[in-house]
């Protein structure tokens, strides 16, 4: 069986990927060079599918700066020491306009070339940091657009399932799960904004990767610049 695994190179999406492995699948991992300012991750999501041993991984190039709109592709900053509940209560600047959409459907597109009926990605809604395309509504309808929109889903040979095995998961417990399942952290890269390859440890996303390991009572064997 095969699986396309969207893979970021960041700490959820290599859970992901080691989940479906677990579950028995041949990986097939998919990055995006979409011109993101931490383009630094996609080195990791390389080592990161080599590691886990994804059958084959492809980067595919689209350039979301083309009209911008999000503190990852345009001149707007990534917000800094901001507080958890701040996180939680608004959708932030680190949004990337339908950035999850785009990506389901190159996956999409991917799987039914390769007869795969089972799509993985890292979405999380409890840390979720407000992204409206991370939250299990979403996936679903995406789910049921998947099986309207496909040859293979009208043919009925197969039946497509889009898998978010952390979905319900703390930071903390995608961390202890992905350490259950080899996942080596080390190899990882999370930050929004890092500064000579090394994580700024105070975007929303290094500081909800900290406070899981430190929720879990573990080390991140990653540097932190601050
Ligand atoms: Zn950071």
């Amino acid at each position: 069986m095969n699986a396309v695994c969207l893979l970021s190179g960041g700490l959820d999406s290599a859970t992901s990927l080691a989940c479906a492995r677990r579950d028995g699948f041949q990986t097939y991992a998919l990055s995006f060079d979409y011109g993101q300012r931490h383009r630094v991750e996609l080195e990791a999501a390389a080592r990161v599918a080599t590691h886990l041993g994804a059958a084959e991984h492809k980067t595919i190039a689209i350039d979301l700066r083309a009209f911008g709109g999000s503190a990852l592709t345009g001149d707007i900053d990534v917000p800094k020491g901001r507080a958890t509940e701040t996180m939680a209560g608004t959708i932030p600047v680190t949004y990337v306009p339908a950035r999850n959409t785009v990506f389901l459907s190159i996956a999409l597109a991917w799987a039914e070339v390769l007869g795969a009926t089972d799509i993985f990605l890292g979405v999380n809604a409890v840390d979720y940091s407000g992204y409206p395309d991370c939250r299990p509504a979403y996936i679903e309808a995406f789910e049921q657009m998947a099986n309207l929109a496909t040859k293979a889903g009208v043919e009925g040979a197969m039946r497509l399932r889009i898998h978010t095995p952390l979905i319900h998961l703390s930071k903390a417990e995608i961390i202890q799960l992905g350490l259950s399942l080899g996942v080596d952290y080390s190899l990882t890269h999370s930050c929004y904004d890092p500064a000579g390859g090394r994580a700024c440890g105070q975007c929303d996303s290094c500081q909800l990767r900290r406070a899981g390991f430190a929720e879990a009572g573990l080390v991140d064997p990653l540097e932190y610049a601050g």
